[in-house]
């Protein structure tokens, strides 16, 4: 960031799956703003800590970035940037603060119905359509499997009926979509729910003890709803 800032500064999903319970579970914590819902900024009243709406995938970098102090996004989608930041600079630049416990997902290995599954080194020399190539890759090496990733945004749950690969590595909650395009779970690589995301580097300004002001509210909030 550029220069001492007073006022926090909050990435949410602007719609999708963690939009809304980004938004109540800080609302519990007893912030509010200055409403404006269709737009991308929103003014925090009862204390100066703002939000901004984005899309999910734009939230690490946003941290990253010092543009936002801190993210609610998918565990997922958080770790898959982390790896990728990691083989560039060697050091992670953002880091889990809490678990929020929801949007709750796994992120799974999906094969055709008639499959066989016994272990990972059927794999090898197979085609994986994922949207998580750098969680998926640094899986695939810890099991000494080469096989090969294809990288696709969205859809991927029906690349292996358009012969774009064997086998998928997507998010799972209930099964049903796997289940619609005759897949099944065969294999977790990670435990995904929506986590408060922050930088490595501490805050050297009043944004420090705003942010442990809003850990402290969420730990007293989160320890409520168990
Ligand atoms: P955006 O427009 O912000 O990019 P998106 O389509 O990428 O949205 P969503 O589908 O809203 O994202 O999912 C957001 C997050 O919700 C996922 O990254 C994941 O952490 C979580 N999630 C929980 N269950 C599921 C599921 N069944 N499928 C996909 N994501 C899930
Ligand atoms: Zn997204």
């Amino acid at each position: 960031g550029s220069g001492a800032r007073d006022r926090l500064r909050i990435a949410i999903q602007k719609s999708g799956r963690l939009a809304e319970p980004a938004r109540a579970l800080l609302t519990s914590c007893g912030l509010s703003w200055r409403e404006s819902r269709d737009r991308l900024f929103c003014y925090g009243e009862s204390l100066p800590i703002d939000l901004l709406l984005v899309r999910d995938d734009d939230i690490p970098g946003l941290i990253r970035d010092g543009v936002c102090d801190l993210g609610v996004v998918g565990r997922n989608v958080l770790l898959e940037q982390d790896i990728a930041v990691r083989r560039e600079r060697e050091a992670s630049v953002f880091r889990e603060l809490r678990a929020l416990g929801f949007g709750g997902c796994r992120l799974a290995l999906a094969v055709p119905e008639g499959w066989e599954w016994r272990d990972p080194s059927q794999l090898a020399g197979k085609r994986i359509a994922t949207s998580y190539p750098q969680i998926l890759q640094q899986w695939l090496d810890g099991q000494g499997v080469q096989a090969g990733v294809v990288e696709l945004s969205g859809s991927v749950e029906i690349a292996p009926k358009l012969g774009q690969a064997d086998l998928i590595c997507d998010l799972v909650s209930s099964g049903a979509t796997l289940a619609a395009n005759q897949l099944k779970p065969v294999m977790t690589l990670i435990e995904s729910e929506a986590v408060l995301a922050g930088p490595v580097a501490a805050f050297d300004d009043a944004r420090g003890e705003l942010a442990e002001l809003l850990l402290r509210r969420l730990d007293g909030v989160l320890r409520m709803r168990h």
